[in-house]
């Protein structure tokens, strides 16, 4: 199967093609350009989640546990009677370290435990999916930026679906859904939902 590092060249090219013609044909400005470069980057390796053992899985696990670590020192550092904040430093580093590792360790063991590889993480859904969530994500910057960061983030894990896709022929990554019906059914109802959300709220340039 295509590693990680190909994924991400390929993912890398794609976008920087896709948005070198959005900015020419479109005039993206250089924050849309810049987010959907992300978006399309980022998505070249959203379906690997479901892989035990990949550098997505822990390198978001990463970036989720620093998430959680920022927000607690904000919490804790900020004045309020709940807790006796504000904390000194080293509490509130230490209250850091320990919500990183928490939740560094929640997210990887859900993905681990609930995910199968090559399941309906690789299926036709997770595209949209992932798409619809950024254009909701950036759904105040106005219409154009929504639809580049969309368009990018369906071809970045269009990229990887399609590259995994010409490597195997033992597991279709472009399937519609999994023996798990429920699970299938699940996902493309939330797919629907987000996308639904995300082109309400939007407004046209
Ligand atoms: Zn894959």
């Amino acid at each position: 199967m295509p590693n990680f590092e190909t994924h991400i060249a390929v993912g890398a090219l794609t976008s920087a093609l896709a948005v070198a013609t959005g900015s020419a044909v479109f005039g993206w400005d250089n924050a849309s350009s810049s987010l959907a470069f992300l978006a399309g980057l980022s998505g070249s390796m959203i379906p690997d989640l479901d892989s035990d053992t990949s550098k997505p899985l822990r390198l978001s696990g990463a970036v989720v546990g620093l998430g959680f670590a920022a927000a607690t020192v904000g919490f804790v550092t900020s004045n309020g009677k709940f807790l006796n904040r504000p904390w000194p430093p080293v509490g509130a580093a230490l209250a850091a370290i320990g919500a990183f590792f928490l939740f560094n360790s929640i997210f990887v063991t859900i993905l681990k435990r609930r995910t199968s590889h090559r399941g309906l993480f690789h299926s036709l859904a997770v595209p949209f999916l992932y798409a619809g969530l950024w254009a909701v994500f950036v759904s105040n910057m106005g219409g154009r930026t929504v639809m580049a960061v969309w368009f990018l983030g369906l071809l970045g894990v269009f990229s990887h679906l399609i590259l995994d896709a010409g490597k195997s022929l033992a597991f279709n990554p472009l399937k519609i859904a999994t023996d798990d019906l429920g699970a299938s059914t699940r996902l493309w109802l939330l797919t629907a939902l987000v996308n639904f959300l995300a082109f309400t709220r939007m407004t046209l340039p």
